[in-house]
């Protein structure tokens, strides 16, 4: 019998966590590091290098043989190289197990391959990771355990020290914020607080569907998602899958991913069955941003690899099937202090509690600023047919508050001073054996891209497959915007309670066009929103201007988060991504047509055609009209994918004629995706006309509902 082992036991042991470090670490060099995570300063290499060889001792008792700077350059996944624990065969012939600190706090991987956008000349090949000491070092083995690497999550930067990865801007964008936090706190008073650091949870969703069916539909192989697919006959109308009950085969995947998961010292803590069928959704604990934002990628990392160990295959992305709900991430956030405190938590009357209506009136300004560079922020091609297409949120941005705080800001406006908060009251089930319960000030709102949710703000755009990070960046770098502007005018203040009075209702009237409590995905909010002067911007190339506006440049720059240079490299890199993938998907979808769907149609229609012949010649009074019905409209939609098919070649090789960048990416949006559109119509049709035996790939019924 397996030996059972409960989780605080497993939790964690394959983290260089700071009980290892207390436990292997000299006093003194563990004091020098921690000083060093708290002030963000850099650390001194004699004391790398005690760091580098107890490291090195507790991979090799790991069963690690190599170690790797683990980073995210801007492809949305993650990168590592790995190198053995070895040096130079000694005269002996023997080799030692070597680890410096120069290497674990510096490495030169060649960077030539990474996306820059520009930033580096291909002959300026060098770029640098650095270890990000605030987010631990683990390891992490093969299938059968074997094979261990020590990862060692780094920024990832260019020759000339600008950010060629996520993680750089986010540790800008958290030093932002904790600067500006304090000073905050400080105007209220609080002199005991020296850090305050952002907390975020971020849920993720995904689909599981059978490895074998997943090897036959080379569109989701090619592109992560479905480009044909007839719906089944059901779909997720009877709402039966949604927390429904854990099937075997998925609940032993899922055990298999939180045992991985807690390992890592990644919290994961909450599973469930989502709205589509073969949908689910994994949530750890939050953490400090910068380690949530990596927990994340180990989230989904591990979703894959444990899939395939149980022939699933995990489909990460944003839109895999039309028809159903896609797939998301909410990503939860907060400001939270070393000594505790929520900046976000309103108390039981936050109509008294200024220091958070300050904060939450900051935020919403901040989101009202810049509601189009936090939508850009969740935009990348998958999210693309998620926002704005009646699932989901919506692509426009509003906060939601929801009734209680919704009525102290308007108390707010309306007279200056708020005076009372509505109280959430006693929820009675009617039932004499159920207790009655406390009921919550505010209820919830699922439509809302960004809402208060007790003490976080949950910001629901960002897509399944891409990094938390530039949410993150963005929201930490925006509220520090506007606590900085609301620091310069109450550090002024003469009388402060009266400043921060007139300050708080100032930017109540100025930004209460970007609250909304109501239906997100009616066609009236999008009616009201154009009226408010709010952008909606359904898709990801009409994001990207808001990357590199004035606007955003002036914000990033003052805060030191990006220069102007990394942020154009990084719109050029997102015009990039845009204009490959959707070439990809275009030429899957001819790939497929022409080699795997017209052949099959073709065939069918000549055993069709053949057995009319054949029906003739036995019974010439018999009737054969559904026969003929059948193969007339065959040869129809068949005509019509043909057409399309060709139509689609030609418009994919044209776009070459066009400039790379903006340019093709517009001309991909604007030509290639209709015209996909126009051949997935017929197809999707033929599918329901041939024999299911013939059609050259599992359906969607079979995908869906047949894990
Ligand atoms: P909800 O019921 O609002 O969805 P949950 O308690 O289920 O909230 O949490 C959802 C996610 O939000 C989890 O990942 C959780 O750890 C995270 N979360 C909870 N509190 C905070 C916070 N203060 N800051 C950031 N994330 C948080
Ligand atoms: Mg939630």
């Amino acid at each position: 019998m397996q030996e059972t082992k409960s989780i605080s036991e497993i939790f964690g042991t394959q983290v260089f966590n700071d009980t290892v470090m207390q436990e292997r670490l000299p006093k003194k060099i563990y004091k020098e590091l921690k000083k060093t995570i708290a002030e963000g300063k850099e650390l001194d290499l004699a004391v790398a290098d005690v760091v580098a060889h107890e490291m090195k001792e507790w991979a090799l008792e790991q069963g690690a043989t190599h170690y790797s700077h683990w980073f995210q350059p801007l492809t949305g996944a993650t990168a590592e190289k790995h190198d053995a624990f070895l040096s130079a065969p000694q005269p002996s012939g023997k080799v030692l197990m070597e680890f410096s600190g120069k290497e674990l706090v510096k490495g030169e991987p060649d960077a030539s391959s990474f996306p820059s956008g520009g930033l580096r000349a291909t002959f300026e090949a060098r770029g640098y990771t650095a270890w990000d000491c605030t987010s631990p070092a683990f390891v992490r083995k093969g299938a059968n355990g074997a094979g261990g690497i020590l990862y060692i999550p780094t920024a990832f930067c260019s020759y000339k020290g600008e950010a060629l990865d996520q993680k750089t801007p986010l540790l800008r964008s958290m030093e932002a914020i904790n600067t500006q936090s304090l000073r905050l706190l400080r105007l209220f008073g609080n002199e005991t607080s020296s850090r305050v650091t952002p907390s975020v949870g971020a849920e993720q969703e995904y689909f599981l569907v059978d490895r074998e069916k997943y090897l036959k539909r080379k569109d989701l192989v090619f592109t992560g998602r479905t480009l044909f697919g007839a719906m089944p006959p059901k779909g997720q109308e009877l709402d039966d899958h949604y927390f429904g009950v854990i099937r075997e085969r998925i609940a032993a995947f899922m055990g298999d991913v939180n045992m991985e998961l807690w390992k890592l010292g990644v919290s994961a803590k909450t599973q469930h069955n989502e709205v589509a069928p073969g949908q689910h959704e994994l949530a750890p604990i939050y953490a400090e941003c910068n380690v949530a934002v990596d927990h994340n990628q180990l989230v989904m990392e591990t979703l894959k690899m444990v899939a395939y160990r149980h022939g699933l295959q995990c489909v990460l992305h944003e839109k895999p099937f039309a028809g159903v709900n896609g797939s998301g991430k909410h990503n939860n956030w907060s400001l939270i202090t070393d000594d505790g405190i929520n900046l976000l938590e309103p108390g039981k009357t936050p109509h008294e509690n200024i220091q958070f209506l300050l904060v939450l009136i900051c935020v919403l300004r901040a989101v009202d600023r810049h509601g189009a560079l936090l939508r850009e922020s969740a935009a990348d091609v998958g999210n693309d047919h998620r926002l704005g297409a009646n699932e989901a949120p919506p692509a426009i941005i509003s906060v939601y508050l929801g009734e209680q705080l919704e009525d102290v800001l308007s108390q707010l406006i309306s007279t200056g001073a708020a005076t009372h908060s509505i109280k959430g009251g006693h929820l009675h089930t009617g039932v004499r054996t159920l207790p009655d319960f406390a009921r919550d000030a505010t209820d919830r709102n699922r439509t809302s891209p960004f809402a208060f949710t007790g003490n976080k703000f949950e910001f629901r755009m960002v897509g399944s497959r891409d990094s938390v990070a530039s949410a993150n960046v963005v929201l930490n770098t925006i509220v520090a915007e506007s606590f900085a502007d609301a620091c310069q005018r109450l550090e002024k203040a003469k009388d402060f309670d009266i400043a921060v009075h007139d300050l708080i209702k100032e930017y109540a009237s100025e930004h209460q066009r970007i609250v909304f409590n109501g239906n997100g995905y009616s066609q009236e909010w999008v009616e009201e929103a154009a009226r408010r002067g709010l952008p909606n911007l359904s898709c990801m190339v009409e994001t990207i201007p808001a990357l590199i506006s004035d606007k955003t440049v002036e914000l990033f720059e003052r805060f030191g988060v990006f220069t102007r240079a990394e942020l154009e490299s990084r719109a050029e890199i997102k015009y990039e991504t845009y204009t490959k993938a959707m070439n990809i998907e275009a030429r899957a979808m001819i790939d497929i047509a022409s080699k795997q769907i017209i052949p099959a149609v073709v065939q069918y229609t000549t055993a069709l055609a053949s057995s009319i012949n054949q029906i003739r010649t036995a019974c010439g009074e018999a009737n054969i009209s559904v026969q003929i019905e059948l193969l007339k409209d065959c040869s129809t939609a068949l005509a019509s994918a043909k057409a399309a098919l060709k139509e689609l070649i030609t418009l994919t090789e044209g776009a070459a004629e066009y400039g790379e960048g903006r340019e093709r990416a517009c001309y991909f949006r604007e030509k290639v995706v209709p015209a996909m559109e126009e051949l997935r119509a017929p197809v999707d049709k033929l599918e329901m006309l041939v024999a299911k035996d013939m059609w050259p790939m599992p359906s969607y019924g079979d995908l869906l509902f047949e894990v």
